[in-house]
């Protein structure tokens, strides 16, 4: 049979019995997996990395941490960057500029092609490594790329450019996996120069003073107003933002003059680490709106409001946290006329936090029901198919065994499934965008697992 008749039956398969169960044999236990080289983007790192001698991976994980791989279609982030490698053409940083006069292609190309996009990254991250004193010998070690890496996000502030540069390096460390890249993880030991005395963000002497599990990392003073609140203003609105850019881009442009933007607060889409950019007694400069600025307080995540990839479970619930500690300080009711999106401030120009943004979800935490339940697989198989949502018409996205333990973040209502445990229509969160179907999964409970989130 060939592989693309096993596919269709294996659609067929799953679509009629509602199979949830992984079949045995490997070569059909993925139907829709990607080839890592069969993607347009791949190619391009593959072309970039042997034009300008920067390590495969690094471009790759520099990809990853900006932009998860996603082109964004050529639109700008909120910084002013483009494409998968965000590179970007604003008031000090020139990465953009520096790339098309490196590669001879047109800043539009590089805006809006993909693979121009890589290239001329690559290329700016070479003349970076050239500058440093890299040498045909000394470019193949990832390690010693970092200097250039912190560079190329063009932070002014020490700890904001070790907080982007080490973003790379943990990625290469844990590994990772974007759309038709998988990345595995290998020891890294980067070699910071000047940036290995840099204060870690989070760290002693870099935290904030108004919310114990922040990081302080101040917006320059041209981009939010000092105020005494809540004496000079009441605040009585939270305002949900999605950055549109990374996390230590973000930081960074609200410390860069030019921005006329800031945030109280910016949460992490990988570990829902959390940096405050503004006091929240000052008036930050994020939504568009003087009443709505002076009278609220603002939350930016790490995102793009196009890609729900960037939306964790971690990310929501350390924001949740965050909310509920500030819904309590100021006497904000926790609802959805007081915790608002962006889109929704009178005469927003910005649709974020757009609609991959779960409000039911984010609510329920925010109002305290806050647990994670757990569960083991239960399945006549080796092991049970993983979905990247609610029910069988969605991808298989991995697999997790037979007897395996799994988290669950919040349960959906999906497609009804019959499996061992029973026959059940609510599906297990297991991660972010992985579900299983509760069929298989013993929880200790007919039904909902009390205190967990509904997703
Ligand atoms: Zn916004």
């Amino acid at each position: 049979m060939s592989v693309r008749a096993i596919r269709r039956l294996l659609v067929v398969l799953t679509t009629t019995v509602s199979a949830v169960v992984t079949v045995a044999a490997p070569a059909v236990a993925d139907p829709v997996g990607t080839p890592a080289s069969a993607t347009p983007l791949s190619a391009a790192f593959d072309a970039a990395a042997a034009r300008y001698d920067v390590p495969r991976d690094l471009l790759v994980a520099l990809a990853y941490a900006e932009s998860r791989l996603d082109p964004h279609g050529g639109t700008a982030s909120a910084a002013g960057g483009y494409g998968p490698m965000h590179l970007v053409s604003s008031p000090g940083v020139r990465t953009l500029d520096e790339a098309a006069a490196l590669t001879r292609l047109s800043p539009a190309v590089l805006r809006a092609e993909p693979a121009a996009n890589v290239l001329g990254a690559a290329a700016v991250l070479r003349s970076y490594a050239d500058q440093a004193g890299l040498n045909a010998l000394t470019r193949d070690d990832v390690n010693g790329w970092y200097v250039p890496v912190a560079r190329y996000g063009g932070a002014t502030d020490a700890s904001v450019a070790r907080l982007s540069a080490d973003t790379v390096y943990d990625l290469l460390r844990t590994g990772f996996a974007g759309p038709g890249e998988t990345v595995p993880g290998r020891p890294v030991a980067p070699r910071r120069g000047g940036l290995e005395r840099a204060a870690v963000l989070g760290d002693v002497g870099t935290l904030s003073t108004d919310y114990g599990p922040a990081a302080w990392a101040p917006a320059s003073t041209s981009n939010y107003t000092v105020a005494s609140r809540p004496g000079s203003h009441p605040v009585d609105r939270i305002v949900i933002h999605v950055t549109q850019g990374s996390y230590g881009g973000s930081i960074s442009w609200f410390q860069n003059p030019a921005a006329r933007v800031s945030a109280h607060y910016t949460v992490r889409s990988s570990d829902g680490a959390v940096t405050q950019s503004v006091r929240e007694k000052d008036i930050a400069w994020h939504a568009g709106n003087w009443t709505y600025n002076t009278r609220s307080i603002g939350i930016e995540h790490e995102g793009y409001v196009d890609n729900p990839a960037w939306f964790t479970d971690a990310m929501y619930r350390a924001s949740a946290a965050l909310t509920r500690t500030l819904a309590a300080r100021y006497g904000v009711p926790r609802d959805r006329s007081h915790i608002i999106g962006h889109v929704e401030v009178p005469g927003a120009t910005h649709t974020d936090p757009g609609p991959n943004w779960n409000w039911t979800y984010y609510l329920q935490l925010v109002n305290g029901i806050t647990g994670i339940g757990s569960g083991t697989v239960n399945t006549e198989s080796s092991s049970l198919n993983v979905r990247s949502g609610p029910g069988t018409g969605y991808p298989v996205v991995g697999s997790v065994a037979d007897g395996a333990t799994v988290a669950v973040y919040c349960q959906a209502v999906g497609s009804t499934v019959t499996g061992p445990l029973g026959t059940t229509a609510i599906w297990n969160r297991i991660g972010t965008n992985r579900y299983v179907s509760d069929a298989y999964v013993f929880t200790g409970h007919d039904g909902y697992i009390p205190n967990v989130p509904r997703c």
